[in-house]
């Protein structure tokens, strides 16, 4: 499978290229030439296999000749024996809906279910160039953590993560900040998150910089994370103990997550519409709406995961909805560059809304679900769970022909303050959660100032 850039359809590369230069050199992202299509009968033939081997299957498509066979099912192996649980997701069904548990790994989100993968995959591609990299990333409390707990103490490679000063739960920073190995450098940016993004993609954009340091990134932009999650979604449709058409709510940020729900749809997997739940930054709701895509400034909500309002994996799906069309996606990257917005032509729109539905859901709103679901059914969902239950009971009438999914992207222990204000109660925390409070914390504080962070990656980068 060969890959291009969004922006540019000319320049053709490898799985291996992709992965490790994360971000093409134009800005754009990389996307496959092609799809591949999957009949009925080849998906439903997959059903008795296990998570890990679903996950073979569908990283052999996109991996092509950059792993022998044995290689990519160990890489695959390794990284799912870190999760709790053997299955490595599980579903639960709280009021008609299979709530999706993807946050039995490591550090307790959806983003470990990639990230792990994605440190063995670059342990075996250096330990064989033998090539040092230094992997930036930002994060808004989530992949970072996944990232430091998948990278930490590997060699070949330092992690520099940066997140924004006081604005991710303490649970959330101690994941990250309690790791003692010398290879990973936790950056608190005195920013919001898309000021930490914003950061990293000018360091991505300054060739110099990124070839000086051998630069590459994990954002949820890595092609590589979006393959991991395409997984999870076939291998619940093929858990269904008869097969029905899906839809699937997912608490959405940074567009990986449901973006990879829609590349599974276009390998042939029966869903029928995609849920675009976010909290009050309500940026896709109002472009799904009306075409017109236009961040305003971040609003800090009880779901910081999701306070986002440049949702880097959007430009896939603009790519796809302006028929492959790489000069427009680059005028309208442009437009967004300097007018700070872009709006859709009513074909892109309606190209768009065949496929997705959005809706942003109050901090009120998100609180209450908690507290309703934990009365009436004994569950504690996360704030971003929260977010994607709500949406879909809101826009969805239920019908017995279709199966409705919500995606749970994290623990509920991991936002204690959140859970404790809707019930009145501290949520279950995990024993090896509980320790890292005792640990020691390792982080440096920086302004939201590029070259200041450069001069401090560049003296620690190696
Ligand atoms: C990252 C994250 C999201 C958003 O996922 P995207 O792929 O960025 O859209 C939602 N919920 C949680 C808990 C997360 O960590």
């Amino acid at each position: 499978m060969q890959y291009y850039s969004t922006r540019n359809k000319k320049d053709k590369f490898t799985f291996e290229q992709v992965f490790l230069n994360a971000l093409a050199a134009d800005g754009g992202l990389y996307i496959p030439e092609s799809i591949p299509v999957w009949s009925q009968e080849t998906i439903e033939n997959m059903k008795d296999l296990s998570f890990q081997e679903l996950s073979f299957e569908i990283f052999k498509v996109f991996t092509g000749s950059t792993f022998e066979n044995e290689e990519l099912a160990s890489i695959i192996n390794h990284s799912y024996s870190t999760f709790k649980i053997q299955e490595v997701v599980k579903s639960k069904v709280v009021d008609g809906i299979s709530c999706v548990e993807l946050f039995h790994g490591p550090t307790l989100a959806f983003k470990d279910v990639a990230m792990q993968v994605l440190g063995n995959m670059y342990q075996n591609l250096l330990s064989k160039s033998k090539n040092k990299m230094n992997l930036v990333t930002a994060t808004s409390g989530d992949t970072g953590a996944a990232a430091i707990d998948a990278l930490k103490s590997k060699p070949y490679l330092n992690i520099f993560v940066l997140h924004p000063e006081h604005k991710v739960s303490e649970t959330q920073r101690r994941l990250m900040t309690s790791v003692a190995d010398s290879n990973v450098f936790n950056i608190a940016i005195q920013g919001t998150f898309d000021d930490c993004q914003y950061l990293v993609k000018e360091m991505f954009n300054d060739k110099e910089f990124r070839n000086k340091i051998q630069m590459s990134g994990v954002n949820s932009i890595n092609w590589a994370r979006i393959v991991a999650q395409i997984v999870y979604y076939f291998y619940i449709y093929l858990k269904q103990s008869v097969f029905k058409r899906m839809i699937v709510s997912v608490p959405t940020g940074n567009f990986g997550d449901v973006y990879a729900g829609y590349v599974a749809k276009k390998m042939g997997l029966p869903i029928e519409k995609l849920i675009i739940a976010s909290n009050h930054n309500n940026l896709l709701e109002n472009c799904i709406a009306t075409g017109l895509y236009k961040p305003s400034t971040v609003k800090p909500s009880i779901s910081p995961s999701m306070d986002i309002q440049v949702a880097s994996n959007f430009e896939r799906i603009v790519f796809d909805i302006c028929e492959h069309n790489d000069l427009r996606v680059k005028q309208l990257m442009q437009d967004l560059k300097e007018k700070k917005q872009f709006q859709l032509s009513d074909i892109e729109l309606s190209n768009l809304q065949k496929y997705f539905l959005a809706c942003s859901v109050s901090e009120e709103e998100t609180k209450n679900t908690i507290a309703e679901l934990h009365r009436a059914f004994d569950v504690i969902l996360d704030p971003h769970s929260a977010i994607g239950f709500y949406a879909l009971k809101k826009l969805v009438s239920f019908d017995n022909n279709y199966s409705y999914f919500c995606l749970e992207t994290a623990h509920p222990c991991k936002f204690p303050d959140a859970i404790h204000d809707a019930i009145q109660m501290d949520p279950p925390v995990p024993n090896f959660v509980k320790e890292i409070f005792a640990k020691k914390e390792k982080f440096v504080v920086l302004k939201n100032d590029l070259d200041s962070l450069k001069k401090y990656i560049i003296l620690k980068a190696s």
